[in-house]
């Protein structure tokens, strides 16, 4: 039966077909760019008529792991699938057409069509091979990431992601059972919830968008079951839009908590500095996150000079100025991601975030000049300020007590004040 495929196949003029397919790609400004010269092209027909003239005589199973491999090489020298498809077209209608003006049989036909269906399909799953085995790095690559963070937030993103790792195990074994449920678990659901209350529009994106990554996974399943490889690609492709998506909306959902977060953190009303309260809860929040990352946390102690004096001359509420004005200068110097808080009266504790000793000192030196050259104007009478610092770095694994680490700093600013005040000792 094959073999009198291969003559009838044989006869037609093979060579007329791909040399007229190889002129319509050429005619085409968005395939041309996949050809170098007509030497190339040459060297192509011979190969392609070979190629499919082989492909004739072999098992359906010899056809699929060559087909596939075809694809996956296509896949890797970065030719658009879409691209790929609108050549095979070309190509079908032209071995048709040679089907139809050699007056072969009806059978000839069907088998032509059929022979066009099933490489089709099969190179679409070599497509797909390559996209789950790029997607399932991708995946681990950010299961990585995460894991080294240890917010609250970053569960949800990872729950979702160790989801999809296991539909992509299952697409890619061809095995639906090996998938998870594919609805959102009810625990998930209320984590949203919970993460997106207040903000309406968020929340109904975010079931909106689980709905959706439903369907999708349905789908891709239900093509995957029939063997249609090519309806489930583009489908799954779909499916990880959605995805990254999704992660997307969980940064959302992060950053909104956080703000919410901050907003509701006390702030003294004088400097707008971070109270001395909120020090134990984001000190524990930081700690986790500086283990997980590996980075240093730096503390700076200031405490403003003779600021006795200040009041005693110039009055308390020159004083309150001053402490104002001396908080805000040295906050304005440390990073967005840093802490400044409040700590008694006009001593403030900054919280540094992944700066070594050396940066840190520098940094509190240029506090120490930019407070130094602040100027003062009570009653006519001008002024300065200035203010000593102590300087402490930590490092993972953080085995002091918060209360042992403030007196690491405040010993360092004792020390500032000891040799003469106005300086940085670390
Ligand atoms: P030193 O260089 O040793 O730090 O001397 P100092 O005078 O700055 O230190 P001391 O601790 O003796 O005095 C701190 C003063 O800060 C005493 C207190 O009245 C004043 N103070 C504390 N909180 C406030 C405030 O909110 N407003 C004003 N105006 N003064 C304050
Ligand atoms: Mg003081
Ligand atoms: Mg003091």
């Amino acid at each position: 039966m094959k073999n009198k495929l291969l003559h009838h196949y044989a006869e037609l003029d093979l060579d007329a077909v791909f040399e007229k397919f190889y002129d319509t790609m050429l005619s085409n400004a968005d395939f041309s760019g996949f050809f170098k010269d007509t030497a190339q092209i040459k060297s192509l027909v011979v190969r392609q008529k070979q190629f499919l003239l082989d492909s004739i005589l072999m098992t359906d199973e010899e056809i699929k792991t060559r087909y596939v491999a075809l694809g996956e090489m296509h896949h890797q020298i970065n030719v658009p699938y879409v691209d790929y498809m609108a050549g095979m077209n070309i190509l079908e209608q032209g071995l048709i057409l040679a089907v139809v003006s050699h007056q072969e049989s009806m059978e000839m036909l069907e088998t032509t069509f059929h022979f066009f269906k099933i490489i089709r399909a099969y190179t679409a799953k070599g497509y797909l091979n390559k996209m789950l085995e790029a997607d399932i790095e991708d995946i681990d690559r950010y299961l990585t990431h995460v894991q080294r963070a240890s917010e609250i937030d970053t569960l949800l993103a990872t729950e979702r992601i160790i989801w999809l790792k296991n539909v992509v195990f299952a697409i890619k074994v061809g095995n639906r059972a090996a998938a998870p449920a594919l609805h959102m678990p009810p625990d998930i659901v209320d984590s949203i919830k919970s993460a997106t209350s207040g903000d309406n529009a968020l929340a109904s994106y975010a079931v909106d968008m689980s709905a959706r990554m439903e369907m999708n996974a349905r789908n891709v399943f239900y093509f995957l079951d029939k063997g249609s490889f090519e309806e489930a690609l583009p489908l799954y492709r779909e499916l990880m839009s959605i995805y990254k998506l999704t992660l997307m909306l969980t940064n959302v959902v992060t950053i909104a908590s956080t703000n919410l977060l901050m907003q509701n953190l006390t702030k003294d009303t004088l400097t707008g500095l971070l109270t001395r309260h909120s020090f134990t809860s984001i000190l524990s929040r930081e700690l986790s996150i500086a283990t997980a990352g590996q980075y240093q946390l730096s503390f700076i102690m200031i405490d403003i000079d003779f600021f006795k004096n200040v009041n005693d001359v110039y009055g308390h509420m020159a004083g309150d100025l001053v402490l104002a004005k001396v908080a805000q200068t040295a906050a304005a110097t440390m990073r967005a991601t840093d802490y400044a808080f409040r700590q008694g009266g006009e001593e403030f504790l900054l919280v540094l975030k992944g700066a070594s000793l050396v940066i840190t000192c520098a940094q509190a030196e240029i506090m120490r000049q930019k407070i130094e050259s602040l100027e003062f104007e009570f009653d006519g009478k001008k002024f300065n300020v200035t203010a000593s610092f102590g300087v402490a770095v930590f490092s993972a694994p953080f085995d002091l007590t918060y209360e042992a680490m403030l007196d690491v700093v405040d010993k360092k600013l004792y020390a500032a004040k000891e040799t003469g005040r106005n300086r940085v000792v670390s």
